[in-house]
């Protein structure tokens, strides 16, 4: 259904845009010719993933994304903030070959033609994420769990309204979040406007982007939202379109939704949740003024694209959206409750993080940590503001000769910067528990 609906937009919409990011456009138009000519050039090459740098900025990489379900193989998009090392070992991992600008516009402009493939239950995209052992994980969504998906956010009445609008993604391609934006865009015939790192980086010009776009659709995270708002122009004079914000990914403070709503009282402002395993999100909730006095609910049980249930406490989702490396149930590790039909989290059973958006495992950077030959134990925790947010990460670490900048050196040939500690604490000895575990605990009252 995805792939039949941007061939008959890109069939009939001509010389609207399609896809944007900074100066770049991709018109409806050129769209299905573009992704045809690479397909035809990949279904000839082979039949394993073709991994991309996501870099949002560059606006051949959506298109790209489209020829890769044309062909029938699934798309990798690599965190573009990940050094040259760590990329190369996620290449590995999921047995990829990497795509190209250069090689992507030779199919673009090839003129080739391909067949639409068939299997619905085909991988569309792999994604790496965040794993408990420490090691990325690679998640695999099928074209079946994105429809699934797309059916489902379609029909909320706060994104139809919006449907054939302009949405602006801020989430990098690499962070599942983007799924939303992108596809909701395509699927409604609309004009897509990716967020370059440069606009992210420098306010006036992030602003000015926005208002420019016209947009009707912002899909973002918390983090994200909280730092439009430390902006007073952020605001309907210079977003008089703004229909939806689609706040996803984290925590939404309540303090930040109830600033949100009264900057844009005509803005409609849902809060969903999901993980990357059961695509993009599986629960939704408008966000309304009076609910803003406490923690805000993340879905109204009942109405999400999957079942949703508790078991002792952990929140599990069993139906279309949940990969098919889970076999249809998926259990989150994310705690919840639900109260007058409405679902809340509540914290997370593992030490899993969320970090200015980002998912991230402690356990990953102990490990890299841990690897180095100076390094005989590390420990890393977060250090959250009064709300609960993580502000920043601090190491402990236990070893012989160590220096903090060396260290974090080390950790940055591997890991993107977001998961490099600011704070380091040298130990002679990390506490232990009784039974020889970590004691987190006790580096905790030493943070
Ligand atoms: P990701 O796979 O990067 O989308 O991260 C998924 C995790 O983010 C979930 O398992 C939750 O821990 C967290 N998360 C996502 N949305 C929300 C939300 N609205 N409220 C609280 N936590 C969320």
């Amino acid at each position: 259904m995805l792939l039949e609906r941007i061939k008959v937009h890109s069939e009939s919409l001509g010389d609207r845009p399609a896809l944007t990011a900074g100066e770049e456009v991709v018109r409806w138009g050129e769209l299905w010719p573009m992704a045809q000519g690479l397909a035809a050039k990949l279904r000839e090459q082979g039949t394993g993933p073709v991994a991309l740098i996501g870099d949002p900025g560059q606006v051949w990489v959506p298109v790209a994304f489209v020829a890769c379900l044309l062909a029938g193989r699934p798309y990798l998009p690599l965190d573009p903030l990940l050094p040259p090392a760590g990329q190369g070992e996620l290449l590995e991992q999921a047995g990829a070959v990497l795509l190209d600008r250069q090689r992507a516009e030779e199919g673009f402009s090839s003129d080739l033609s391909c067949p639409l493939p068939d299997d619905p239950h085909r991988i569309a995209y792999e994604i790496f994420t965040s794993g408990s052992t420490g090691t990325p994980k690679l998640v695999e969504v099928s074209l079946s769990n994105l429809e699934h998906f797309l059916r489902w956010a379609s029909a909320l009445p706060e994104i139809a309204a919006v449907l054939g609008g302009t949405a602006v993604g801020q989430a990098a391609w690499s962070f599942d979040l983007s799924v939303a934006d992108l596809y909701l865009s395509l699927l409604g015939g609309g004009t897509h406007v990716a967020l370059t790192p440069a606009e992210k980086e420098d306010f006036p010009a992030l602003f000015r982007r926005l208002e420019k776009s016209d947009l009707s659709l912002l899909v973002a995270t918390p983090s994200f939202l909280r730092l439009c708002l430390t902006e007073p122009s952020f605001g309907p004079a210079r977003l008089p379109k703004l229909r939806t914000v689609f706040s996803c990914g984290e925590v939404l403070p309540p303090a930040a939704a109830r600033r949100l709503l009264d900057r844009f009282p005509g803005v409609a402002l849902l809060n969903a949740y999901g993980p990357t395993e059961a695509t993009c999100a599986v629960c939704a909730v408008p966000i309304s003024r009076e609910m803003c006095g406490g923690p805000l609910p993340i879905g109204t049980i009942g109405e999400g694209a999957v079942d949703i249930s508790l078991e002792e406490g952990e929140i599990i989702l069993t139906g279309a959206s949940v990969s098919p490396r889970f076999g249809g149930k998926y259990s989150t590790g994310d705690l919840g409750y639900v109260e007058n039909g409405l679902l809340y989290w509540a914290g997370r059973r593992d030490l899993q993080l969320k970090y200015k958006g980002y998912r991230l495992e402690p356990a990953r950077i102990e490990g890299v940590l841990e690897a180095l030959p100076q390094v005989e134990r590390a420990a890393v925790l977060p250090r959250r503001d009064g709300a609960g947010q993580v502000k920043g990460l601090t190491a402990f670490v236990e070893g012989t000769g160590l220096e903090p900048e060396k260290l974090a050196q080390a950790l940055a040939d591997l890991l993107p910067p977001y998961q490099i500690p600011g704070q380091w604490k040298l130990l002679d000895r990390l506490p232990l528990t009784p039974n020889g575990k970590c004691d987190r605990k006790r580096l905790e009252e030493m943070l």
